[in-house]
């Protein structure tokens, strides 16, 4: 059996060398053929002269080189697109996620027999409580959006036999949210528990605003809900207009307020209503950049460099 290994890295030259072992002394322990396919995305530091370094003194590893930085979903699309195992690991760089367990995903892939493991987070160390909270809520708030149940506390790091690799192929949508699409497909899916570590070299690569396309490429590209919180919001302040003017017209009945115009009152209604209406305008907004995107049908990223990949089985779709 042949494992690839898909390890997305941009300006990661600091973790990279003690990666790059740890990678390769885990998958020579295993009694299984394997490929390293480090995806360089547009990295601005030394981490492609450093993979190609690596390359050059062991054909396991396989470098993929992006034009530019396409970002994290991209870069392990790619890798994906291009690996000719058996089964994937999608894994990241930075040894969070701890190498040393593959060999035990790929034993729960064999007793189980499933098509996907996915590794569930029980205990993230070294990161800010603002990062866990957020993830938290954010998976829980996809789940209650969303007509399909994600899994919570669940990453990218995953194991897909060649089935689901086949599957992956048929998505031609650009905004990929993969552990929601992987998820989505179905088959049989197995949990693997493990603890989450620090970073061991670097800071983060996810800026806030990487991580906000990310979360909302999961929300609008799998929920159509917050399409419809225009007709909720709307009937609301339709309700509470109403309210208000019986109010004023039982008032004025009874003589307890007279006609003076009520100034506050009317300006709460208008920026409430024109606050009411941007929200909404920007929920459509979303969903029309989408489309827009799709309807380009550009390609989802541009490599620049492939090296140690055999050009008569070029698996590039
Ligand atoms: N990454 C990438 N492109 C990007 C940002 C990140 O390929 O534009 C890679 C990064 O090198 C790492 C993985 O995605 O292997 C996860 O990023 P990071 O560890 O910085 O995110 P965090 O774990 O902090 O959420
Ligand atoms: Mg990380």
């Amino acid at each position: 059996m042949k494992v690839s290994v898909i390890i997305p890295c941009y300006n990661e030259e600091e973790v990279l060398p003690l990666s790059h072992k740890r990678f390769s002394q885990v998958m020579e322990s295993t009694a299984h053929d394997y490929e390293l396919i480090f995806v360089n995305d547009g990295s601005k530091d030394h981490t492609e002269e450093l993979l190609l370094g690596f390359a050059n003194d062991d054909p396991h590893t396989k470098v993929i080189s992006f034009s530019r930085n396409f970002g994290h979903q991209n870069a392990v699309s790619a890798g994906l697109h291009n690996c000719t195992g058996d089964i994937a690991v999608i894994i990241d760089v930075d040894l969070q996620d701890p190498p040393e367990v593959i060999p035990q995903m790929i034993d729960t892939y064999l007793k189980e027999g499933s098509n996907v493991v996915y590794a569930v987070r029980n205990k993230r160390e070294g990161e800010t409580f603002m990062k866990k909270f957020t993830a938290k809520i954010y998976y829980r708030m996809l789940n209650s959006l969303s007509d399909y149940t994600f899994p919570v506390d669940t990453g990218d790091f995953r194991l897909i036999d060649r089935k689901v690799l086949d599957a992956f192929k048929q998505f031609p949508e650009k905004h990929k949210y993969l552990r929601g699409l992987f998820s989505w497909m179905g088959f049989k899916q197995t949990p693997f528990y493990y603890t989450r570590n620090e970073r061991a070299a670097g800071r983060t690569k996810y800026s806030i605003r990487k991580m906000f396309s990310l979360a909302s490429a999961g929300i609008f590209g799998f929920s159509k809900k917050p399409l419809k919180l225009a007709i909720s919001l709307g009937t609301l302040s339709i309700f509470i207009a109403l309210a208000f003017a019986i109010w004023i017209f039982i008032m004025y009945l009874s003589g307890k307020e007279s006609i003076v115009p009520g100034w506050s009152s009317t300006i709460i209604t208008i920026v409430f209503l024109g606050g009411v209406q941007l929200f909404t305008i920007g929920i459509l907004g979303e969903y029309i950049g989408n489309i827009f995107d799709e309807t380009k049908n550009r390609p989802e990223y541009i490599i620049d460099k492939k090296i140690n990949f055999d050009p008569h089985n070029n698996q590039t779709i």
